[in-house]
């Protein structure tokens, strides 16, 4: 384990990796790839909360730009989210894990409305809690929704699987000289805003202690060897 004592984790999965080659949308091949990935590192008995992005569908900022109110714009982006968390689950459940979808914008046709101790009830029964809508509030991102569920659920750790395989100095698409952390602390992701994730969601999980690994879940079997301490990721902590 590349976390000593991690029990339970929170993964977040960016909108755009269920996209697989497409450029928008929904890859359901794709998706269900992930979601092997997701079973396997669930059969290793860790328990698993659950959090996806919706920027493969919709984001509010770029509603924004193009002349949208914004909150009107991340509201469609939440309902986003709510729609790849039901394509999770499907390909979850499909492969014989049992799930449970929790949003923060209450839906009682199609899912729970997120309450924290009947998600607690679920990861002892061995379920993985998806947890959709993010904070339930625009302005946010679901970095801020994996944060703030990271850490009322009291996860040991948050795991950001994303394209890229961790936190660069500059931006690794831009610039090939571009150097990856190992470690980094929180401070220095904040100060020198190195892209990770939302300064929102980076200062909730220094408050509260929680390490953020980020790693790309694109190649294949890159979930286990990460969490089995052999992969490529930078890990967010606290400093020396
Ligand atoms: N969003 C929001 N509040 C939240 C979570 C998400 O308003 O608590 C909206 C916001 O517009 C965001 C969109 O939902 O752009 C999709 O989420 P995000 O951009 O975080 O997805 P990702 O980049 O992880 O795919």
């Amino acid at each position: 384990m590349l976390l000593p004592n991690t029990k339970r984790i929170l993964l977040k999965l960016s909108g755009e990796v269920l996209m697989g080659d497409q450029q928008f949308g929904i890859d359901t091949a794709f998706v269900d790839k992930l979601a092997e990935e997701v079973k396997a590192a669930r059969d290793t008995g860790l328990e698993i909360c659950l959090v996806i992005g919706g920027g493969n569908i919709f984001r509010g900022m770029a509603g924004a730009a193009k002349g949208m109110d914004r909150a009107q714009a991340d509201y469609m982006g939440m309902l986003a989210t709510v729609m790849n968390a039901l394509a999770m689950q499907n390909a979850l459940e499909q492969i014989g894990v049992p799930t449970r979808v929790q949003s923060a914008i209450e839906m009682d046709k199609v899912c729970e409305p997120v309450i924290r101790r009947r998600a607690e009830r679920h990861l002892e029964k061995g379920r993985i809690v998806i947890f959709a809508a993010g904070v339930g509030a625009p302005y946010f991102t679901t970095d801020s929704g994996a944060a703030l569920r990271a850490a009322e659920m009291k996860c040991d750790a948050l795991f950001k699987g994303t394209s890229v395989d961790g936190v660069y100095d500059s931006d690794p698409k831009s610039n090939p000289d571009a150097i990856r952390f190992e470690t980094v602390d929180y401070g220095t992701v904040l100060a020198k805003n190195l892209k990770v994730m939302d300064a929102s969601a980076v200062a909730l999980c220094r408050d509260n202690d929680i390490p953020i690994v980020v790693f790309s879940i694109r190649e294949k079997g890159n979930l286990a060897k990460v969490l089995g301490g052999k992969g490529v990721q930078t890990i967010v902590e606290k400093g020396a």
